[in-house]
């Protein structure tokens, strides 16, 4: 890697210079958003959203604190209370969560279940905190609160084949859309395991099974697994050779014993599903640092904060500029106009570093034929289009995305 182009592509440089992100001191390590940042993490989340939607899960929202008694149970208290916010109200000891799964499994536990309802898929975009050391921190890298793209999926031992499956197209149609390849690591078995040798031969041979069939590559990771079962990570490769673990998928025999999870079998008899964690973008936060530094700040058109900018040549072409805008506004397209009274090569030098995929600009000509003069940022080409014919083209290029 290029250190100096590292450096150019830094996400903390970047994510100031375009107004995403910002730090302040009443909050160390918990990053606050600004408008432009807000849209790109929108529309992650939308995209997010949308295709779970469509892969079958149910969306949820589970308290950001909840009674500490909870998370003795769930074993948090003991392997991770040093990195955990705590709070007392009403005389009773609180948790901030750092991990959204207890809340999926209550949830999962309110009703009754039966075979026949397997698999349920809860999703969940979670606000967690973790404690890190202030040294540790970093832009959106290293944070103390983010929020995690979670699933947790209750299902039948006969499930998880299929259902890892289709956990992995879903993991590979989202790393796709960004450009990214990425790699595979199976973990194994640890030392210190909770469960029957049995049970963890079966679901690490499912895994196995599932990437073979897949023809995925993959390393293994022998005795490296968690303690509660094995689990698959995905390290995605950026536009800089750079590799970022982001994507997990863990199998869980622990939990829905700690919790006595259970739903009625075929036989009429309680039986206890297994649970599977995953997380496809990791941490939102992390994953928009990622893609800045991926990108170098130049967003795709559907992920840019300001998709196109118009710069009228004098004041008298600012009215056209106007209504420019409003088509392109319930085109659905998030467009400004610069009608400052400042110089056209100030007004371009700036879109230029805001790193705007089109500049439109207009004077008389453009006026006097109803079009526009559009350049697009990736390829310096420049046309002369309609409006009409213009909102086509950056609908073409969404619709490739
Ligand atoms: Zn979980």
């Amino acid at each position: 890697m290029n250190s100096n182009q590292a450096e150019i592509q830094n996400h903390r440089k970047l994510g100031q210079e375009l107004e995403l992100f910002t730090s302040m001191e009443e909050a160390p390590g918990m990053p606050v958003f600004l408008p432009k940042g807000m849209v790109i993490r929108n529309e992650l989340e939308s995209l997010w959203k949308k295709k779970h939607q469509s892969a079958g899960y149910q969306e949820i929202k589970t308290p950001i604190m909840m009674k500490q008694s909870l998370w003795e149970q769930s074993g948090h208290w003991d392997h991770y209370h040093e990195n955990m916010y705590f709070s007392r109200v009403d005389e009773q000891d609180y948790a901030i969560k750092p991990m959204s799964c207890p809340g999926a499994v209550l949830i999962f536990n309110s009703k009754r279940r039966s075979y026949r309802e397997l698999p349920v898929r809860y999703a969940e975009l979670g606000l967690v905190h973790r404690h890190e050391l202030s040294g540790s921190l970093n832009g959106l890298l290293r944070v103390r609160s983010f929020t995690q793209d979670d699933a947790h999926l209750f299902v039948r031992e006969d499930q998880i084949e299929p259902e890892i499956d289709s956990i992995l197209d879903l993991i590979h149609e989202f790393y796709s859309r960004f450009g990214f390849s990425y790699k595979v690591e199976l973990s194994t078995r640890p030392e210190d395991f909770m469960g029957s040798a049995d049970m963890w031969d079966k679901a690490e041979a499912s895994l196995e099974s599932v990437l073979e069939a897949k023809g995925l590559p993959y390393q293994v990771n022998h005795g490296e697994g968690a303690f509660y079962g094995p689990k698959i990570d995905f390290h995605i490769l950026d536009s800089l050779g750079r590799s970022w673990q982001c994507g997990t998928v863990q199998l869980d025999f622990q939990m829905p014993e700690k919790f006595g999870c259970s739903y009625i079998g075929e036989d009429s008899k309680p039986q206890q599903p297994v649970m599977i964690h995953r997380a496809i973008y990791g941490s939102i936060e992390r994953f928009m640092a990622i893609l800045i530094e991926h990108y170098a700040g130049e967003f795709p058109l559907w992920l840019a904060p300001v998709q196109a900018k118009i710069i009228p040549i004098s004041e008298v072409h600012a009215e056209y500029g106007n209504q420019i805008k409003q088509q392109f506004e319930q085109a659905g397209f998030r467009i400004e106009v610069d009608c400052r009274l400042e110089k056209m090569g100030l007004k371009i030098r700036e879109a230029e570093m805001q790193k705007i995929p089109y500049m439109i600009v207009i004077g008389d000509q453009e006026v006097l034929n109803r079009s526009l003069s559009i350049r697009r940022r990736k390829d310096k080409k420049l046309v002369v289009l309609s409006i009409e014919e213009a909102i086509m083209l950056l609908k073409k290029e969404m619709d490739s995305k």
